[in-house]
């Protein structure tokens, strides 16, 4: 049976959904299936025997211009009628149980639909064992509309229902949905550290990675913002910029910059100099001769596919760095992975 969690909110297993979609349900109208396949015959494939009506009513894929860190034209989720007289509304989304799983950029679309539904009738959120991605999802869920920490969301949703454990992947994720103010924020430092990482996990894999998933080109010529001065909002100082000191071309936006702390990472070697956490250390800030920004449809060496190489401006040829997919270590210690590294010498700081 689902466990209620909400008012019209149930968390629940395979086999609740099968119950539901074979049988109709008296409160329950709307399905939400986190399974590794949106297709419904995962249910088929799960109990043969099972067999549940649907029709379809659309398939959503990642587009280009969405800069996520799911693979362009995967399917973000279908919606469909389901179930004994087509009654009832099911949407799903292919998110497997791997603590590498991107659970993040489908917290949006899943959310949204339960906030919906939840006004129109009863949701049942479920997995294959009510565990770990139902309850990662109904526990932001609880973060985002009660505005509870992790922690809190959590024991809150283990008082419905005892068994609930998402994987430590996802609690990775959840708290920093919770440091992005309850909401998948991709401007944010943390959502572009992630994102990084993913990048460098699809690399391991071997699989292509294409500048769809790159930043904007900061410099790119259609972007040229004209007259700065005429600028309406007072005291605007512009976008704090970097740029190719041969050429002057805008190579990266601070909002481009992936920040780390000084002195810190895997195998920082300065701890003789700075404990982490010291906040009258500041200084020490000084000491990194590089920014490491996130990678940009200018760097086109990057998508050749090759381990590491050289950054050079796309207008001058001037070098401006280096990126290599196993990391750089900054002069202050820290180890930065993957790493696309600007030398502070070899740009200029300015705005836009
Ligand atoms: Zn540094
Ligand atoms: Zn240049």
């Amino acid at each position: 049976m689902p466990y209620l969690v909400r008012e019209n909110l149930f968390i629940g297993n395979i086999r609740d959904a099968a119950e539901v979609l074979q049988n109709g349900s008296a409160e329950i109208t709307h399905i939400l299936s986190v399974l590794s396949s949106v297709s419904i015959s995962f249910f088929t494939e799960w109990r043969s025997g099972v067999i549940i009506p649907t029709k379809e009513i659309k398939k959503v894929r990642v587009g280009d211009e969405w800069r996520s860190c799911l693979a362009t034209n995967k399917v973000l989720y279908s919606l469909e009628h389901a179930g004994k007289e087509l009654k009832l509304v099911r949407m799903a989304v292919p998110i497997r149980d791997m603590e590498s799983e991107d659970l993040l950029d489908y917290l949006d679309v899943c959310l949204d639909f339960i906030q919906k539904t939840r006004k129109k009738g009863a949701v049942l959120v479920h997995c294959f064992a009510g565990v770990s991605r139902s309850a990662a999802i109904i526990t932001a869920y609880l973060m985002k509309t009660e505005q509870l920490s992790l922690e809190d969301a959590l024991e809150s949703l283990r008082q419905s229902c005892e068994s609930v454990g998402p994987n430590d992947g996802f609690l990775e994720q959840l708290k920093m949905f919770e440091e992005m103010g309850f909401k998948v924020d991709h401007a944010s430092p943390i959502y572009k550290r992630f994102h990084l990482k993913a990048l460098g996990e699809f690399y391991n894999r071997g699989e292509k990675i294409d500048s769809s998933k790159f930043g904007a080109d900061p410099g790119a010529p259609t972007k040229v913002p004209s007259n700065e001065e005429a600028s309406p909002i007072g005291g605007e100082k512009g976008i704090p910029s970097y740029h190719c000191k041969k050429c002057h071309r805008v190579v990266a936006l601070q909002e481009n910059v992936v920040d780390h702390v000084p002195g810190e990472g895997e195998t920082s070697f300065t701890w003789s100099k700075q404990k982490s956490g010291n906040p009258f250390n500041k200084s020490d800030e000084s000491e990194c001769s590089s920014i490491f920004v996130e990678p940009l449809k200018w760097m086109t060496a990057v998508e050749e596919g090759m381990l590491e190489g050289k950054l050079s401006c796309a207008d001058c040829e001037a070098r401006l760095g280096y990126f290599n997919w196993s990391g750089i270590q900054c002069s202050c210690g820290s180890w930065i992975t993957p790493a696309f590294q600007l030398h502070e010498s070899r740009v200029d700081v300015g705005t836009v």
